[in-house]
């Protein structure tokens, strides 16, 4: 099978001959539909996320379909050739955070595409039965990136519910390829005003059709002051930073209110000072890590009753150089999914 190996970190992907793997006892072999491109993608081959033991086949958006079961694995609600969405947090299966429901908080850390091998490849493993979903009334490529693009947001924003009553703003920091979901479940499931703040006019644009109440450059020199005008003196309820650097963490952090929520999503590296006085009172924060399996269940759910709008771009594997390229440059509208 042809598969695009990350060999070394700042190096071109390089599309390479590899023989078609064999799944094991409780395994199951997937034909790639279409695999998303995740920034956290583009962290691990700049070097910004470490971790990933290099060459490796990286790709943890995917979707496809049941190519053969290994010894065990058949007859357990799936034939061969089902469409299938595969969730990606993979863990030991057995401890209180994966029996509990939150595999991908998992210390054994198995993810597909940044331990075993991903899939921007024809083929990949998925280690167990447990990690499929039923792709049935979905396209299988474009629901690749449902598995982070639009889970991992959809988990963040679920954090904020409590905290979106009516009359409440909540602000969303990065409408890229995650933040494109985000804005349409905080419009879905919450009463709040919904901010959007982006660098990038496009982006700006497309969130306001997606039902964003107010677009803001965080570069204009006034932002923080557009941003008090539409929150009043109780800020905001909940931010939701999906970029994650200092500069969007300090204005997430001005920005929320006494008694919010600021939560972190983007894995850029950021920080922010944290102090009795550095955040309004009882103001809480937390990071936001993918999201679980039942809660792909209901993104899935979602796009199936047609409510949920993916912009996406396919792309065959053999253009993932250049695909990469545009995502660095912030040129991808909404995702990019790449179809071996
Ligand atoms: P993306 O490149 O598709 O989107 C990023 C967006 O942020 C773009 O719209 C860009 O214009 C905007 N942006 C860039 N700089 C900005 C700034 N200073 N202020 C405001 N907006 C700015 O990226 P993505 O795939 O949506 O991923 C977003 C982040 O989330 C990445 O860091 C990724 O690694 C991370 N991520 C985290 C998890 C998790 O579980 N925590 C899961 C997936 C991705
Ligand atoms: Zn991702
Ligand atoms: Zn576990």
């Amino acid at each position: 099978m042809k598969a695009a190996r990350l060999n070394e970190v700042g190096a071109d992907f390089v599309l390479e001959e590899m023989p078609v793997p064999v799944p094991g006892p409780g395994q199951v072999l997937i034909r790639i539909a279409g695999a998303g491109v995740c920034h956290s993608d583009l962290h691990i081959t700049t070097g910004e996320q470490q971790g990933v033991a290099l060459p490796h086949t990286l790709g943890h958006e995917n979707a496809g379909w049941i190519e053969a079961f290994g010894p065990g694995a058949e007859g357990q609600g799936f034939e061969v050739g089902d469409a299938v969405v595969v969730f990606g947090g993979w863990g030991c299966g057995h401890c209180r955070f994966c029996l509990g429901g939150k595999e991908q908080l998992c210390n054994v850390f198995l993810w597909g595409g940044m331990g075993p091998e991903g899939g921007f490849a024809e083929y990949m493993v998925v280690p167990s039965v447990r990690e499929l979903l039923s792709a049935d009334g979905l396209d299988p490529v474009t629901a690749a990136p449902l598995t982070d693009a639009a889970l991992t947001p959809y988990s963040a924003v679920k954090k904020t519910l409590p905290y979106l009553i009516p009359g409440t703003t909540a602000i969303l920091i990065g409408a890229g390829g995650l933040g494109q979901y985000g804005v349409q479940f905080l419009k879905l499931l919450s009463p709040a005003t919904l901010i959007v703040v982006d660098t990038d006019e496009h982006k700006r644009e497309h969130a306001r059709t997606l039902g964003a109440d107010i677009t803001i450059d965080p570069t204009d020199p006034d932002a923080a002051e557009q941003i008090r005008a539409v929150t009043g003196e109780d800020g905001a309820a909940a931010v939701i930073d999906f970029v994650g650097i200092d500069a969007t963490m300090a204005l997430g952090a001005s920005a929320v209110g006494r008694g919010g929520l600021f939560v972190l999503v983007g894995l850029a590296g950021g920080s922010f000072p944290f102090s009795f006085f550095s955040l309004p009172s009882e103001a809480a924060v937390m990071t936001s890590n993918w999201g679980t399996r039942n809660e792909l269940e209901e993104v899935l759910a979602l796009a199936r009753s047609g409510r949920l709008i993916s912009t996406i771009e396919q792309h065959p594997l053999e253009d993932i150089n250049e695909v990469f390229a545009r995502l660095a440059a912030g040129q991808i509208p909404g995702r990019a999914v790449l179809t071996p």
